[in-house]
């Protein structure tokens, strides 16, 4: 991660950090509202276009760029511009929570950094405040807690089946379903 470009940068002290859930909750209603989702698999890219739209004087930009295999994306700011960009050699599943990972930065950092690189998520989660913050952004937007314990609840138990369904890594499902408190198979 660093700092470049030619953005002002408000100070630390000036800086008040949203409040996560709010941020996510605004942007599940919208996807409802809007139809954004093919059953359970929110459709990032209209996500995206939708904050997008919504933020017209800092438009957002994705693009499907060659990166190093342990790269997965990075946000940037330029000339007015905020570009997403998201290794296209990664499978889909991992692009989706790359895209939502830098949503994150967007939404929650713009104002700290004009430059978030990422690599392989889960392996480095703690690495920083910023960056559990943006997986956990990524985590609840693409598989949100009513959905998701409504899927459960209908029958699908099984963590690869689940992940399928959300379009998610069956990692990233894992750590959700954790994290909301249920216990997982000792196969899983
Ligand atoms: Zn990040």
């Amino acid at each position: 991660m660093g700092v470049r470009g030619n953005r002002t940068i408000t100070g630390q002290s000036g800086f008040t950090e949203p409040v996560l859930m709010t941020g996510v909750d605004d942007l599940l209603h919208k996807a409802e509202e809007n139809g954004y989702y093919n059953n359970d698999s929110l459709d990032i890219e209209r996500m995206v276009s939708y904050v997008s739209s919504t933020n017209a004087d800092e438009p957002i930009v994705l693009e499907y760029v060659p990166m190093d295999a342990a790269t997965s994306g990075s946000l940037t700011y330029n000339n007015g511009i905020w570009t997403i960009r998201v290794n296209e050699k990664h499978n889909r599943r991992r692009q989706r929570f790359t895209v939502a990972h830098e949503l994150g930065h967007y939404m929650m950092h713009r104002n700290k950094l004009q430059s978030f690189t990422d690599e392989i998520f889960f392996r480095s989660e703690n690495k920083n405040d910023l960056e559990y913050k943006a997986n956990e952004f990524a985590s609840c937007l693409l598989m949100p807690e009513d959905r998701l314990r409504r899927a459960i609840a209908s029958g699908v138990k099984n963590l690869g089946q689940l992940a399928e369904r959300f379009e998610v890594s069956s990692p990233a499902m894992k750590i959700r379903v954790l994290k909301l408190g249920f216990k997982l198979k000792q196969n899983e």
